[in-house]
């Protein structure tokens, strides 16, 4: 069995012609219910982080911010996202979603959240579609109740991890790797523990050496204990976004070479879903599943 995990309330609210796809989480979630993958699927359903447990990686004056719909206007441009109950809500849930596909993976070697991956999120305030950065949150939350001593973030959406970098700076239980588009946002980079800037209009083959000399360094500089990887899909050759040229092919083998790294090497793997920019929502949703049927694979 391989853990999804999911919740009816994912979905953002959002006026038309917005570049964020609204529905994406649904999306995804009803594509992969109608797969033969469901056959397989352990379904669970996370809860609602308080805002105390939320403060374990962000300043607590914005975490307030956030439940009580105070962000000003240059804030709100700023996360991209206009401030509503149902994003505030969501946002405490997704948190914790991660955070419970990380404990999945630790029992099970493998889990996917079918969200998470809001890397942009920096300790006190949001930015490119990222209200919480659930990736700290849940390294931060599992190293201080010393479920796990090492995490590697390993990240391959398209944008760099600049937030997750930022809040785990100091941090010598966590290491952030990031393989992204060099000329894309954000402008100002920050400094994760591994930075792989990539070149314009990469294709499969210059990418996939780019990424195992990544997966290589990560495992000789750290012996993580778990995994967090983010798969966005912003790679895509078609992504709105994305500034390389990963074509459907090149994006299934990423997700098949990443998994198959950490499961030969016995450390569990929590798959979150990272950006995607489609205006096509099946073609998104499709490209999103292939880090879920890629676990289903190795997994078998
Ligand atoms: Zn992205």
């Amino acid at each position: 069995m391989i853990t999804w995990i999911t919740h009816p309330e994912y979905d953002i609210p959002l006026p038309p012609g917005h570049r964020f796809t609204s529905t994406k989480f649904s999306d995804l979630f009803e594509l992969l219910k109608k797969s033969e993958y469901i056959e397989s699927a352990n379904i669970l359903v996370p809860e609602k982080a308080n805002a105390e447990q939320v403060a374990i990686a962000h300043c607590s004056k914005y975490v307030e911010k956030i439940a009580n719909g105070s962000l000003d206007e240059k804030e709100q441009r700023r996360l991209g996202l206009r401030w509503s109950p149902v994003l505030a809500k969501r946002s405490f849930i997704a948190v914790n979603g991660s955070l419970l596909a990380a404990r999945s993976a630790l029992q099970y070697g493998v889990s996917c959240h079918l969200a998470g991956g809001t890397h942009h999120s920096h300790f006190d305030f949001g930015s490119g579609f990222c209200v919480f950065n659930d990736l700290a949150f849940t390294a931060l939350t599992l190293t201080k109740t010393k479920e796990v001593k090492n995490i590697l973030i390993f990240d391959c959406d398209v944008h760099q991890g600049d937030g997750t970098a930022r809040i785990l700076e100091n941090n010598n239980r966590t290491f952030t790797c990031s393989i992204h588009s060099s000329k894309n946002f954000p402008y100002r980079k920050a400094n994760s523990d591994l930075d792989i800037g990539l070149e314009d209009n990469m294709s499969w083959f210059g990418y996939k050496k780019h990424l195992v000399e990544g997966l290589n360094k990560c495992i000789d500089r750290f012996s993580p204990d778990l995994v967090l990887y983010v798969a966005g899909v912003d790679i895509h050759a078609n992504d709105k976004l994305g500034r390389l040229s990963i074509d459907d092919e090149g994006l299934f083998e990423r997700e098949m070479t990443v998994l198959n790294f950490f499961k030969k090497r016995d450390i569990p793997i929590a798959t979150v879903m990272g950006g995607g920019y489609s205006d096509d929502n099946n073609e998104l949703a499709y490209r999103h599943a292939n880090v879920v049927k890629a676990a289903h694979q190795i997994w078998a």
